[in-house]
């Protein structure tokens, strides 16, 4: 049986490459780092985007400050979405220039680095206003999660 095309998008060093980022990321910044992979969309990017976020449950952390870069890789569709705990504290259209990077890499075929390069600069945009404290711990995992439609 063959993948679908979410998980096939990414070759399995690409997969390390941004599970790497995220963990990288996550040493500099209390926020909490996720990618989420599918293969197409209808609806508007933006909310399905914030409808993945709750189904994994990304709400729960101390200090609601989870982001989730999402991709549906069929279509190209791109979304970056940050917990309220961010979106109290940043201006608006925080994330449009990693959607931008995200975007031109995944045109050039640079679907590992487009995605790792997302993560880091998320992770550097976040550091300013959510550090990394002491008792930090892995508030949401690392992987890279998979809808299938
Ligand atoms: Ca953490
Ligand atoms: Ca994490």
């Amino acid at each position: 049986m063959s993948l679908p095309t979410a998980e096939r998008f990414l070759t399995d060093a690409e997969k390390k490459q941004v599970k790497a980022a995220i963990a990288a990321a996550e040493l500099r910044t209390s926020g909490e780092i996720r990618v989420h992979l599918e293969d197409h969309i209808e609806e508007d990017v933006l909310d399905h985007a914030a409808f993945v976020f709750e189904e994994l449950d990304m709400h729960r952390t101390r200090d609601r400050n989870g982001v989730l870069i999402y991709l549906s890789v069929v279509d190209r569709k791109v979304a970056v979405i940050g917990d309220a705990g961010i979106n109290a504290v940043v201006p608006e259209g925080f994330w449009t220039d990693v959607v931008a990077i995200l975007k031109l890499h995944l045109a050039a075929g640079h679907h590992g680095q487009g995605i790792a390069e997302a993560v880091h600069h998320v992770g550097e945009k976040l550091v300013s206003f959510f550090p990394l404290l002491h008792d930090d711990t892995d508030e949401l995992p690392n992987e890279i999660s998979y809808g299938k439609r």
